[in-house]
């Protein structure tokens, strides 16, 4: 699929990866939306990151009680599956991480369920992992990223955020609707394949569009806002592919143009405050090249590094919670059973992030 290895920084395989194998190996559990994945991290290296997508026909979204049930139907196998992949027994796995929240709360619950379970029947202890931290760590992980901006898009989440001061400290957001959610209910209108996402399919569509229809462009100080854009572009799709005025491919074309372009705004502008000279993009939409093209351009401009990493690790997977987790089980941190729940509402500064400087 999106496996670009260009010129934008962290397309290739981590070359950062740490010495020696007697470090911990994390296995980390991710179900907060539609995919799942369990993933085996040792000591900078991705042992394994088996994951399934519950695909939902064209023109629906995924429920939370389904998606859930679809959760539980593979997870067991997805966890051999990690297992053999990594090469490893449940006797090398020193500690199981497992998505806390911010996310869809059936599809949690199942997943948290079964982590909770594994680390009581081979008596591992338990990390619950912020699924926001997860996307940070895995990019920094692959990408070599030192202390970058990190632009976080996906389906759930749209964040511009910055470390400071043991926080990963969000610049500015959504103010409604995520970006990924946007694109997927565009989708739904135009009754758009979810298969493999569709995002990936809004992405090939729009490199056929000609025409810039124009659309609000909602920018309020470092925060973006996206149910009205999707509320016009919705009423406009009906009105000019009736007329003829335009292609859905130009509707994709606009919609994409529109929204990346706000988010390297209000990207652009904490990389300034911050004075920094590198800016990471994490989240699902991250492997969007054409907003990964745009970011370019901006860094470019402003002599900073963009890094990204291609749809493994961008888009939700096991080993960003393992990794994530690993840096919190080298920090000491542990999960008690009595805590071991989750959270539909987990903000990314709510961590304290003791593993870094
Ligand atoms: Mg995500």
């Amino acid at each position: 699929m999106l496996c670009k290895r260009g010129k934008i920084s962290g397309q290739g395989w981590p070359d950062n990866r740490r010495e020696g194998s007697a470090m911990p190996a994390v296995l980390g559990f991710e179900g907060s939306a539609n995919k799942i994945g369990v993933g085996v991290v040792r000591d900078g290296t991705v042992l394994a990151n088996p994951r399934r997508t519950y695909v939902t026909p064209p023109g629906t979204g995924f429920l939370p009680g389904d998606t859930a049930r679809h959760h539980r139907a593979v997870i067991l196998d997805l966890l051999e599956e990690a297992l053999t992949e990594a090469g490893l027994t449940s006797q090398d796995i020193d500690c199981i991480a497992y998505t806390k929240g911010p996310g869809m709360g059936a599809p949690l619950v199942s997943v948290a369920v079964v982590a909770r379970t594994v680390a009581q029947l081979w008596n591992k202890p338990l990390l619950g992992v912020n699924h926001c931290i997860g996307h940070i760590e895995m990019g920094r992980l692959i990408t070599g990223a030192t202390s970058p901006t990190v632009l976080y898009v996906s389906g759930g989440n749209t964040q511009v955020i910055a470390y400071s001061e043991h926080r990963y400290r969000i610049f500015g957001e959504t103010i409604d609707i995520a970006v990924g959610n946007c694109l997927d209910r565009f989708a739904r209108v135009l009754k758009i394949s979810n298969d493999p996402s569709p995002g990936y399919n809004i992405e090939q569509m729009a490199k056929r569009g000609k025409k810039l229809v124009e659309l609000p462009y909602t920018v309020k100080g470092m925060d973006v806002s996206f149910s009205g854009i999707l509320s016009f572009i919705e009423d406009a799709a009906q009105r000019m592919l009736a007329t003829g005025e335009c292609t859905p491919e130009d509707l994709c074309f606009s919609l994409q143009e529109t929204v990346f372009a706000m988010l390297v705004e209000i990207t652009e502008r904490a990389m300034a405050h911050c004075g920094s000279q590198e800016a990471l993009i994490v989240g699902g939409v991250g492997c969007n090249l054409r907003l990964q093209e745009m970011m370019e351009t901006m860094c470019q401009e402003r002599g900073a590094r963009l890094f990204a990493t291609d749809e493994r690790f961008c888009i939700d997977n096991g080993a960003m919670i393992a990794q994530a987790g690993w840096e919190m089980f080298q920090a000491g941190h542990r999960t008690p059973l009595s805590d071991s729940g989750i959270t539909q509402r987990y903000r990314t500064d709510e961590v304290e992030v003791t593993w870094r400087d």
